[in-house]
């Protein structure tokens, strides 16, 4: 069948009762339809479902639909049901089902019936599976969440590397179709790659949410009365706070609560009907602020979600963009704070400093370029789009000025000397020390570690005790990011000089550094800690 013999339009209108495609959606589908390779990128909400949906119900055979996500694949095939009177129309196959279920799928696949097969990698894997399969009609296969086949995506899940050589088996011409919402170039060739469809036509939405004002602060000890502050700034609306741990769920619910504002606790050790209590009173608006750990969010479609606070940094920034993503989905306002602390970047270091080498060096990576974007001057917005592979024009660009950097730019000083400085003690001391111990050596702290090594009698002692620990910190973090310096994975920490620094050394040249941006606190709320 051809893209050309069918009016899609009208299918589309039958189906699903739209009159018009979003986005890429009429050329994905034709691109389907043309029985080529399709690869599509399109950010959460973008409308990625109708794109094999709409191909798989008005062509023979079964489209399978391979999806991490089990609860997910449920809801999907609840809602392909509701659009016909056959049941068998969509079925999932995995290990729950029954003999007689899975009975009953099998014949509906066999008799042209089901028109979409869900499954989840590790089912569609298993030879029974592969054998039946291989007797029936498969229109395409449809890669959803395909990021999970790489590495260096934000849940990388191993069976999906298996799927290409299960796909081959079905037969030379049957099309995939890889779909996903976060791939930053790197993860994007390791997608095309992993399911050897390098031919594949790809459709990339872009990625830019106009209406979300991006802001990191400077995380204190105050957050709390910072946080409160915020929300009483937002008053009666809708908002999500992210914290990494359970602990700091319980405990920044717990203080809201006591300051007046309606919030709830969600977290995957809350049992199954609390959360879904809590999940409820949030999108029925029975109260104005969940506070959650990355557990809440997958599948919520709340339109009015206008603030997204990340209590702690996230571990990579498809993490942050997805989770910043749950706001202002009706194109309204939608305010996504960070609060910055390098303390909880070395948390998460020593975190990941257990985990097998390669997973370390990648996580290690991410988590830079969150720091990167959390300590940076420029647009935050053409920040994040590069980091997806999208330029952006941060003068004329949509969206261009709403980011705290562009609307209070950062003050920058020249610190051409000091990098000068730095970069001599991390030689002079041969590759010793971590953060810490470095900035001691400049402004002339002991402390046991220096003591050890007697780098308190050195010459170059205290050189730098002219600025303080805080701007010394700073800028140590910034000439990491610009690459004069690298931090050893494997010693967890110890920085060391790289060829760009020695290269600076002989050659120094203009060092802008940013100032840490301050906010200012007022002291006459009251807050009940
Ligand atoms: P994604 O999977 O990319 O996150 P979905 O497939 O869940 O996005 O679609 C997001 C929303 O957009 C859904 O509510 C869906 O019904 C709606 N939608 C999809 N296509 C269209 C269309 N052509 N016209 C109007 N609404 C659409």
């Amino acid at each position: 069948m051809n893209s050309n013999e069918i009016d899609i339009h009208k299918e589309l209108k039958k189906y699903f009762g739209f009159s018009q495609f979003k986005g890429l959606q009429e050329q994905v589908i034709k691109s389907i339809l043309n029985k080529q390779n399709t690869f599509v990128i399109m950010p959460t909400g973008g409308g990625k479902s109708l794109c094999y949906q709409l191909p798989a119900l008005i062509q023979e055979g079964t489209a399978i639909v391979v999806s991490p996500l089990i609860a997910l694949m449920k809801n999907q095939v609840d809602a392909i049901r509701s659009l016909s009177s056959e049941n068998g129309i969509a079925h999932v196959l995995n290990s729950s089902l029954t003999k007689t279920e899975i009975a009953q799928v099998k014949k509906d696949i066999s008799s042209g019936l089901t028109k979409l097969l869900y499954v989840a990698p590790e089912s569609l894997i298993k030879e029974e599976n592969v054998l039946f399969l291989k007797s029936v009609t498969v229109s395409f296969v449809a890669i959803d969440e395909a990021h999970c086949i790489s590495e260096w995506g934000h849940d990388f899940r191993p069976e999906y590397r298996n799927l290409k050589h299960i796909i081959k088996q079905l037969g030379d011409d049957v099309p995939i179709i890889g779909l996903t919402a976060t791939a930053t170039p790197k993860v994007q060739e390791d997608i095309l790659k992993n399911l050897d469809m390098s031919d594949a036509t790809t459709f990339k939405a872009s990625f830019n949410r106009p209406n979300l004002y991006y802001e990191v602060r400077t995380k204190t000890k105050n957050i709390e009365a910072d946080i409160i502050r915020f929300i009483r700034q937002h008053k009666g609306k809708s908002g999500i706070i992210y914290c990494l741990s359970r602990k700091k769920v319980e405990a920044i619910a717990e203080v809201l609560q006591v300051n007046g504002i309606s919030a709830v606790p969600y977290h995957a050790g809350l049992d199954a009907k609390t959360r879904a209590k809590h999940q409820d009173m949030f999108l029925m608006e029975d109260v104005d602020v969940v506070v959650a750990t990355i557990a809440f969010g997958m599948g919520i479609d709340k339109p009015d979600v206008r603030f997204v606070i990340h209590h702690d940094i996230p571990k990579s920034l498809e993490s942050y963009y997805q989770e910043t993503g749950r706001a202002g989905r009706d194109g309204g306002e939608g305010h996504c704070l960070a609060y910055y602390s390098y303390k909880d970047v070395e948390k998460l270091e020593k975190f990941m400093s257990g985990k097998p080498v390669a997973e370390q060096e990648i996580g290690f990576a991410l988590l830079q370029e969150v720091v990167a974007y959390a300590e940076t001057s420029m647009s935050r917005r053409k920040f994040l789009l590069h980091y997806f592979g999208e330029e952006f024009d941060s003068e004329t660009g949509e969206g261009a000025d709403m980011d705290d950097n562009i609307r209070n730019p950062k003050t920058k000083i020249e610190a051409k000397d000091q990098v000068v400085k730095l970069l001599e003690i991390v030689r002079d001391t041969k590759h010793l020390y971590k953060s810490k111990e470095i900035v001691f050596t400049l402004i002339g702290r002991v402390n046991a570690v220096i003591k050890a090594h007697r780098t308190d009698s050195q010459s170059f002692f205290g050189s730098g005790a002219d600025h303080d620990e805080k701007y010394w910190m700073a800028l140590l973090r910034q000439v990491l990011v610009a690459g004069y310096l690298s931090k050893d994975i494997e010693t967890y920490g110890i920085v060391k000089i790289t060829k760009a620094g020695l290269d600076f050394i002989k050659k120094p040249v203009s060092f802008m550094m940013s100032e840490d941006h301050e906010y200012n606190e007022s002291e006459d709320e009251a807050i009940v800690t």
